[in-house]
């Protein structure tokens, strides 16, 4: 069994507890108008038209597949620029064995091991295997995800899973789809199943000045958390122009007003961890 992996981060203070090796998958089933690295949404389709711009030959085309050459790679990422089909080819279908090996190199320096994506439940066959293996590592396993796929289908999953995190983009349905291009009522339903089974380590919501209604989805959200345990921690998130598509690129970052303004309703509504980033 092989998954596809855009990038392996071996040391990560903010994909969860402790000091975390984190897994970044390709492939999303969402398709969010922010993303912040919308190279991870599709998988290549070996059209071959980075090949070309690749200073250092490290792209060829064998067998009509786009292949990467590492070993070559000078890291420029011209070739993502170039691709118009939200992808990369610097994509690595990796094997259970292959990234563990990579996780035991840093192993003594790690609290645990966090997925993330693109969408890692994409792969909860594979992430059902990895985490097997994780787990005699006496590492953590953490789960990092848009929530359009339910949990409650993978209980084999979960019950190797320490925590997840889970987006909650927006608390309104044709917001959410805007968005997204999807519902967004699995993703609730994921954060009452996930809360109430002592699994959520924390829901994120990312605020958007003149694009969403932020007053509104963390009003909504943080009444579900509170509702849910009080103790889950919500995290408001700075939207950041970084790496988001051009025409995402000229919105403002809130103000530091309107992050304070929304905590405090959070905390009204009885969240009692709720954070600012
Ligand atoms: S990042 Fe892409 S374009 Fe740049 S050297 Fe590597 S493969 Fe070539
Ligand atoms: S990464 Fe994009 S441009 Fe390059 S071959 Fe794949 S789909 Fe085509």
């Amino acid at each position: 069994m092989r998954a596809p992996v855009n990038k392996l981060i071996p040391f990560s203070s903010v994909d969860g507890p402790g000091n975390r090796f984190s897994i970044f998958f390709q492939g999303c089933n969402f398709n969010c108008l922010y993303c912040h690295n919308p190279e991870t949404i599709n998988l290549c389709s070996s059209c071959g038209a980075c090949v070309d711009v690749c200073p250092n030959n490290a792209l060829d085309v064998i067998d009509g597949k786009v292949v990467w050459k590492e070993a070559f790679c000078l890291k420029c990422d011209l070739c993502i620029n170039e691709c118009s089909n939200l992808s990369s080819p610097k994509v690595k279908y990796m094997s259970v064995e292959e990234i563990l090996k990579e996780i035991i190199k840093y192993k003594t320096f790690l609290s645990g091991v966090t997925v993330s994506g693109g969408e890692c439940m994409l792969y909860a066959e594979f992430l059902k295997e990895l985490f097997k293996e994780i787990k005699n590592l006496n590492l953590t396993c953490f789960i990092d995800s848009n929530g359009l796929i339910l949990f409650e289908g993978f209980n084999d999953l979960l019950n190797l899973t320490d925590a997840v995190m889970l987006d909650v983009k927006s608390f309104d349905e044709r917001e959410h789809i805007m968005l997204t291009g999807k519902s967004n009522k699995n993703v609730l339903k994921n954060l009452v199943y996930l809360g109430s089974k002592g699994k959520l380590y924390e829901a994120r919501t990312v605020v958007v000045p003149d694009v969403l209604d932020n007053v509104s989805n963390v009003d909504n959200v943080s009444r579900m958390i509170a509702k849910i345990d009080d103790k889950i921690r919500y995290k408001l998130i700075k939207f950041r122009p970084l790496g988001v598509r051009k025409e995402f690129s000229k919105i403002k970052i809130p103000s530091d007003d309107l992050m304070a303004k929304l905590k405090d309703i959070a905390l009204k509504n009885g969240c009692k961890n709720v954070i600012i980033t």
